[in-house]
């Protein structure tokens, strides 16, 4: 609007000006009067349009720096997300809690900031107001998954467990009850078998049943790819970490974890009971944080888990 009005002014100051240039003096003089508070109007309207141009081109300045800030910060989360699916994946499970050495465990990845998961075993919650206080703690920690590890553990009687597989399954569902775990990820006692979108992995056919029952009744089993071994009389930790983070290395390097790129470490609370068992484990963990090729997980970031 104000460039037609301008543009108006300007043709109308124009014309006045060859109509002064052909007629008489008082006429040219009266011509120019009438003609000083368009040509002042237009000026105005001038200066105005300047204006309202610089402001545009500042507009158009700033948004286009947000537009920069916000590109680059979507180039940069792209950049980590790609960093990250790069990495290998370290699924750090421990069994069997609450026990002696579970508050040893939790301590350990809370003081290095690490994700990990703990399989809990409902009769050992009820052992005692210690156990449930550990289980309390467990539940306020951050960085934590708490999973499914059945509520008996089928008392260490695992061939009978396993042979009547809707007992297994209300053995299952009941610890859910008691825990209430905000997540559907169980893993068998005794067993290492696998029942999840993408893998299916029997290790003891005569448990199968069970299994498949437990996964019909809509809990993911996970079981693990190595084990961090302990003396089953001493609750020793395995002392040769270097040649376990070897053996890790290679399983994920020559493709042979159940899921490429992925590894599931199975430890034992129980054998983080002493003082020097907790150094170990501080070692590894160091070990393993420091390495840039792994990236710690949750379980429940596990690929192939059903949504529920
Ligand atoms: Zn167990």
């Amino acid at each position: 609007m104000q460039h037609l009005i301008f543009t108006f002014l300007s043709i109308s100051y124009i014309m006045n000006l060859i109509e002064c240039g052909k007629g008489k003096y008082f006429y040219r003089h009266n011509k120019l009067l009438l003609t000083l508070p368009f040509l002042l109007l237009n000026i105005f309207l001038f200066s105005c349009n300047i204006r309202s141009q610089e402001q545009k081109l500042n507009t158009v300045t700033s948004d286009s720096m947000l537009f920069q800030k916000q590109k680059q910060a979507y180039n940069d989360s792209l950049a980590k997300a790609a960093a990250s699916s790069n990495k290998m994946k370290i699924y750090l499970t421990f069994d069997d809690g609450p026990n002696n050495g579970t508050l040893n465990v939790l301590n350990v990845i809370n003081a290095d900031s690490i994700p990990a998961s703990f399989f809990i075993v409902g009769y050992h919650v009820q052992k005692g107001k210690k156990q449930k206080a550990v289980l309390k703690t467990l539940q306020e920690s951050k960085n934590v998954a708490l999973c499914n590890h059945s509520f008996s553990h089928a008392y260490n009687h695992y061939t009978k467990f396993y042979s009547d597989p809707s007992s297994v399954v209300k053995d299952i569902e009941s610890n859910n009850d008691l825990i209430k775990f905000n997540n559907r990820i169980v893993r068998m006692p005794g067993r290492n078998a696998w029942r999840i979108d993408t893998i299916n992995h029997t290790d003891i056919v005569e448990s199968g049943p069970a299994f498949d029952s437990v996964y019909a009744a809509g809990f993911d089993i996970m079981g693990w790819d190595i084990e961090w071994m302990f003396d089953h009389k001493t609750l020793r930790p395995d002392s040769s970490i270097d040649l376990l983070l070897r053996r890790m290395y290679n399983l994920l390097e020559s493709g042979k974890t159940r899921t490429q790129g992925h590894l599931v470490l199975l430890a034992h609370d129980q054998s983080f009971h002493s003082e020097e068992a907790v150094l170990l484990l501080r070692q590894f963990i160091s070990l393993l944080k420091n390495n840039t090729d792994y990236e710690l997980v949750l379980a429940t970031n596990y690929p192939g888990l059903r949504k529920h």
